[in-house]
């Protein structure tokens, strides 16, 4: 993914690690646009047409379209310190019905995936936002799944949220079933193949739709049968990640921070820590995650001649959908620099600022200044 050879594991100074930040987005969108990846989506979508949101937390490692092999553009997620959400948040609880009614209007269902994620092998990799407390952050995303009911209908027949642990490991998912005091069945993807038999390079996919009808026996069709490719793509990953003796990342090594929507090209794990618009206190997460960088930068994982605070705002058409995202990305920087300078001045002055959109057709990322390289990403 992007130009390996000036990946940032090899430090280079900061300025070299934003342009080649702004690379990667750029072959991302190329990527995204071109025609194997547009038809691929397309297909994808005629053949799963139920529209998958994913609630997460803003750790860059869970990565979920990755870890489950899905295309990109075809899950939409949306990210929060610790994967903390509250459908009463004013925007929130706007960018999900928002969600929710164009796929209804298209005649399709939704499947809310709220996920909080935890290590196997040791806490301390776990969830920094729960103070690596994992039964603490499967009580937390039980009572979102409790709003998401209330919201959308306890009878889950256009709606199905579930709740998903995810193992990062090995990247594996944990199904929890309908139940609703998160004590009740679940089915552990790292464990699938062993008790199955089966090749887990190519997984039976008979089999694991009958094992997901059992542990959602009220789930609507269309909507088991376009999880299933979730199911077996996170199967097939682990066993990928097994066979590739991927070196657990022990450590923080993030050295960007994305504030808004739009980061979907952000793959390199422990890379950017990313928090959405969604919550009315967005300082709370921004320290937070500038604490993490600061930390970095004092324990020499990260070179700290410098880090990036990034802002992206999606827009749909051009015109007033765009001068909005404009002016939504400009706000988000500025607050996110105020909180910054307000919290941590001994790292403040190491910060460096982009501002952009997002053209969400195409997925191209424009700075709308703030010191983006001059011949980069403007069109
Ligand atoms: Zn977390």
């Amino acid at each position: 993914m992007g130009d390996r050879s000036i990946h940032p594991s090899r430090q280079p100074g900061i300025e070299e690690r934003i342009e080649w930040l702004w690379q990667l987005g750029r072959k991302h969108s190329e990527d995204f646009c071109g025609p194997d990846a547009t038809l691929a989506r397309k297909r994808y979508l005629a053949e799963h047409p139920t529209h998958i949101m994913v609630l997460k937390c803003m750790d860059g490692r869970i990565h979920i379209p990755y870890a489950t092999k899905t295309p990109l553009g075809i899950i939409e997620p949306l990210r929060n310190l610790g994967g903390m959400f509250n459908m009463g948040w004013p925007y929130l609880g706007e960018v999900v019905a928002a969600s929710v009614n164009d796929a209804v209007e298209r005649g399709q269902r939704v499947l809310i995936v709220i996920t909080y994620h935890f290590s196997k092998g040791d806490r301390h990799r776990g969830c920094a936002g729960f103070d690596f407390d994992t039964q603490a952050s499967i009580r937390y995303v039980q009572d979102i799944k409790r709003q998401m009911e209330h919201t959308f209908g306890a009878s889950r027949q256009t709606v199905y949220p579930v709740v998903f642990g995810f193992e990062t490991d090995e990247d594996a998912l944990i199904l929890h079933g309908p139940g609703q005091n998160g004590t009740g069945a679940s089915w552990n993807l790292a464990e699938a193949e062993a008790s199955q038999g089966a090749d887990p390079t190519n997984p039976d996919e008979d089999a694991l739709l009958r094992q997901l009808r059992a542990l959602y026996p009220d789930m609507p069709g269309r909507i088991l049968t376009d999880l299933l490719p979730l199911v077996a793509g996170n199967i097939r990953h682990i066993a990928e990640i097994r066979a590739s003796g991927r070196e657990i990342a022990v450590e923080h090594r993030e050295w960007v921070i994305c504030i808004g929507r739009g980061f979907d090209f952000l793959h390199e794990p422990n890379m950017a820590l990313i928090i959405g618009p969604f919550s009315p206190d967005l300082s709370g997460p921004i320290a937070k995650a500038a604490g993490i960088i600061r930390s970095n930068m004092q324990h020499g994982r990260i070179p700290d001649d410098g880090f990036l605070l990034l802002a992206s705002a999606p827009y749909r058409e051009a015109g007033m959908d765009r001068a909005r995202a404009e002016l939504k990305s400009r706000f988000l920087s500025q607050f996110a620099d105020e909180v910054i300078r307000r919290e941590w001045p001994d790292l403040h002055h190491k910060m460096r600022v982009e501002t952009a959109v997002l053209d969400w057709n195409t997925r191209r990322l424009t700075g709308v200044g703030g010191g983006e390289p001059a011949a980069t990403a403007r069109s």
